[in-house]
């Protein structure tokens, strides 16, 4: 995987990092934080947990994909280079389990983005099923819909899809593409 694909995934955790969990660190945002009215103390909560998850994830994901063993090295504490440590545990690995990796970290990086207000990033994907460009992000079902009425189904429902299948849908267009180009 070139490092490129998991810069832009890092660099969200760190700036989720700084701006809302870093002590003293993190500007406006985090001094808002920190003066803990509720709402900034319940996003604080949402915030440690989605960093925590992600953590637990790449771990989890690090070991299943080397068939249950121990990792070479232990996660780093930095949070932003989770990702960094996730491809050199697995990097020697055959291409179909680094694809499910770069899936993996192409969805975090989706859920980063929305978790950072930021859920437009969703419109840069073609649809999976119709290939145009009509997805949007639902966040109260928290799901992908695209409103191509010609992709809905007979009843008029519109395809809907999960940010994990938006993510592998993406992977498999990307290395179809660098197929294509060797
Ligand atoms: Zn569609």
């Amino acid at each position: 995987m070139h490092s490129g694909d998991i810069y832009e995934p890092a660099e969200r955790l760190r700036l989720i990092h700084t701006h809302f969990l870093a002590p003293g660190g993190g500007g406006p945002r985090a001094e808002r934080v920190a003066r803990s009215t509720e709402p900034a103390a319940a996003l604080r909560l949402e915030v440690y947990d989605h960093m925590r998850d992600t953590v637990t994830e790449a771990a989890a994901l690090a070991k299943s994909l080397c068939d249950d063993q121990e990792p070479y090295e232990q996660p780093p504490a930095a949070v932003e280079r989770v990702y960094e440590w996730l491809v050199a545990e697995t990097d020697h690995l055959d291409e179909r389990k680094q694809r499910n990796r770069d899936a993996v970290i192409y969805r975090q990086g989706l859920q980063h983005a929305i978790l950072m207000g930021e859920a437009d990033i969703i419109r840069r994907h073609p649809c999976p099923e119709c290939v145009t460009w009509g997805l949007v992000w639902d966040r109260h079902r928290e799901q992908v819909v695209c409103w191509n009425r010609h992709c809905a189904d007979d009843d008029g429902q519109p395809t809907t899809w999960t940010l994990a299948q938006l993510a592998e849908d993406h992977i498999a267009r990307k290395n179809r593409r660098a197929a294509r180009a060797t």
